[in-house]
């Protein structure tokens, strides 16, 4: 079922949603249902699963050549999907990304979850590859989310890349983009950006998941700068509660956020990485009641890898 369809089935009740990165190489499905089954109870109507392209490095060889190596890499996005809604009988939202991907590979993976019944996509750029300071689309690839959604819908409205009349077997997918409360660290600034989210819109997206934040007065104020430049799709908030003393640092270089200054305080004055979960566990509870009382009609929470505090968080709103 489409995520909008979804939304309008709860009739004003707040989901609660989750999103997984699909394991590293080597690793295999039953750590992913272990992450996963804790947060089953909550009965998530759908769940996003990452795509995450690969990560590398050239080696040089004895001859002096260079050797591209592979050193991380989370395969099976597609698969993994399949996977969750025939063990978990849920629905799932691959994220469909542009970097490493030239348009081929993205029509294969579209037919693909064409045919497994997948019904949504998260359509986004992707980040730069890490040794690199600019988005580089891949030859044959997309350069912006646009030009990604572009080739979805035209596959939604029949028009595969190699045909040169229209099909009539055309796919179905309900698409979701991504939105910035705090604005893209690209963007010059947050009306530029604005743009670019509306253009989203206008071609077709249905519905937007911001990038997580920790001050819910930054989602208020995204939400009413959307709606007043005409973006009128539901704008599911991001959240993630903070786990570690570390993340204080890391999240805002990652992800170009701010933490409020009574959080990170409150985080730096814990003895110890359990005291700062629960501090995480506790802000993220009441920044997720504040929402639901503002209407969201889903939470979407960013898992990361370990699922305690998510579930936390839920057993006390679910
Ligand atoms: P775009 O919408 O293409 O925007 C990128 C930048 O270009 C912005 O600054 C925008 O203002 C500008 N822009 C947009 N369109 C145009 C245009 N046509 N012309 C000129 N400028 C334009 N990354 C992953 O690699 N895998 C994931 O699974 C993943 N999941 C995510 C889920 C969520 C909910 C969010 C919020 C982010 C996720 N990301 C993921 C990270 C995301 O890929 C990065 O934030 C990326 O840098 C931007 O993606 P986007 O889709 O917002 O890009």
């Amino acid at each position: 079922m489409k995520v909008t369809e979804h939304f309008k089935k709860a009739d004003g009740k707040t989901h609660f949603t989750f999103e997984i990165l699909p394991p590293l190489k080597g690793e295999n499905l039953r750590t992913l249902f272990d992450h996963i089954d804790p947060l089953m109870e909550f009965n998530p109507p759908f769940i996003d699963v990452t795509y995450h392209r690969e990560e590398y490095v050239y080696k040089q060889r004895e001859n002096g050549l260079l050797e591209k190596r592979t050193t991380r890499k989370r395969p099976g996005t597609v698969g993994i999907c399949a996977a969750l809604q025939s063990h978990y009988k849920v629905d799932t939202v691959p994220h469909l990304i542009c970097g490493g991907f030239n348009k081929e590979e993205t029509e294969n993976a579209l037919i693909d979850l064409h045919f497994l019944g997948i019904d949504n996509v998260l359509v986004l750029r992707g980040d730069c590859v890490k040794s690199e300071s600019r988005f580089t689309p891949e030859p044959g690839g997309h350069r912006y989310a646009t030009e990604l959604m572009e080739q979805v819908i035209d596959m939604n409205n029949g028009r595969y890349l190699d045909d040169e009349q229209v099909n009539t077997y055309g796919t179905d997918f309900c698409i979701g983009v991504a939105g910035y409360p705090e604005k893209h660290s690209e963007a010059p600034n947050m009306q530029a950006d604005l743009r670019w989210l509306k253009k989203k819109v206008e071609m077709g997206a249905d519905y937007v998941v911001t990038q997580m934040f920790f001050d819910n007065q930054k989602y208020f104020d995204f939400v009413q700068l959307c709606r007043s430049e005409g973006i009128n799709v539901p704008i599911i908030p991001g959240l993630k509660p903070i786990t570690t003393k570390t993340q204080l640092t890391i999240l805002p270089s990652i992800f170009h956020i701010d933490i409020p200054c009574d959080l990170a305080d409150a985080v730096e004055a814990c003895a110890d990485n359990k005291a700062a979960a629960q501090v995480g566990v506790e802000w993220a509870i009441k920044q997720s009641k504040e929402l639901m009382e503002f209407g969201v009609p889903c939470l979407h929470y960013y898992s990361m890898g370990k699922s305690g505090s998510v579930r936390k968080v839920a057993e006390a709103l679910f």
